[in-house]
């Protein structure tokens, strides 16, 4: 399937982000719904035609826990590459649980665990075609209508990555320490931001920065975690393999973080693995849909 802009209609914003903005849209040859996402690039023809070309990667990945992709174009005059992927109706955990603070809620540990499951099978299909994420955070997992979680956003195209860098004012307080140090990435510093992840999607609030220090700069960010203790998943309502599966995803030192792969094998994905849980009606909840 070839995907044209001119045969979406645009319905409404799903979001914004600091790389562009996100919009609902039907793509009327299939009547299908889509999520049209479109990034400001550099005006350069040769460029932009470098990043469709990575992108034309994505066509390639095919897995329950990515976002699906649907094709990629030049819009709005060419100044614009816009990407159409499977709409994810239930929106990003970052949605979720601001929702679920909203009606006084915290998302429990079954659901963390799911979470976890999720993202890791996740990273090891992406390590599996050699690629890294670079951008685990609770707004770039999603969820369907019936409860499956799945990453987007990851890093395929090298030219995009330098495209957007070049207007980036977005977070990094995902980013492992390694990578603030500027070396080189790693699958384990995807792991990293998935232990911040589950911080902030249990907690309802961000890991980092710290409380009582709302801007760090990115010097003083490093140097917070480097000397600093790492942050730690709290309450009574979470188990010690819970604590520890965190604890283990924030090492400091990349060399002795697992990746994705040994994660999968920690006791908190077991302790969770054969329980039946139905995440199609806990969305349903969330959202107050019939
Ligand atoms: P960020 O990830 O930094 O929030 P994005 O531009 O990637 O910025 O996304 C903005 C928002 O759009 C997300 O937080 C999410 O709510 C929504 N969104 C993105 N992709 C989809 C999708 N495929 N389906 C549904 N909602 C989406
Ligand atoms: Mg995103």
């Amino acid at each position: 399937m070839e995907v044209k802009a001119s045969e979406l209609d645009t319905m409404e914003r799903l979001g914004e982000g600091a790389a562009g903005t996100v919009r609902k849209v039907l793509h009327r040859p299939t009547n299908r719904i889509m999520a049209k996402k479109s990034i400001s690039t550099d005006p350069d023809p040769a460029v932009q035609r470098q990043i469709l070309r990575e992108l034309a990667f994505l066509r390639t990945c095919n897995s329950p826990h990515i976002v699906s992709f649907y094709g990629a174009f030049l819009d709005d005059g060419d100044t614009t590459v816009s990407l159409c992927m499977e709409f994810c109706e239930a929106g990003s955990l970052e949605d979720i649980y601001k929702r679920a603070s909203l009606l006084g809620g915290v998302i429990g540990e079954p659901f963390l665990a799911r979470i976890a499951e999720s993202v890791c099978k996740g990273l090891v299909y992406l390590h599996s075609k050699r690629v890294i994420h670079r951008d685990i955070k609770p707004s770039n997992i999603l969820v369907t209508r019936s409860g499956e979680i799945k990453l987007c956003d990851f890093g395929v195209s090298g030219e995009l990555i330098n495209s957007v860098a070049q207007t980036f004012t977005g977070t990094q307080y995902y980013m492992a320490p390694e990578r603030i140090q500027g070396n080189a990435y790693q699958v384990q510093s995807d792991i990293w931001s998935l232990g911040l992840t589950l911080i902030e999607v249990s907690q309802n609030c961000p890991a980092l920065p710290p409380p009582g220090q709302p801007h760090l700069s990115i010097f003083e960010l490093l140097d917070f975690i480097v000397r600093q203790p790492v942050p730690v998943i709290e309450g009574a309502h979470i188990s010690e393999e819970c604590r520890n599966f965190v604890a283990v995803c924030l090492t400091k030192d990349p060399q002795y973080r697992p990746g994705p792969n040994r994660m999968l094998e920690h006791p908190f994905i077991a302790l969770w693995e054969n329980v039946e849980m139905d995440l199609g009606s806990w969305v349903k909840e969330v959202w107050g849909w019939d």
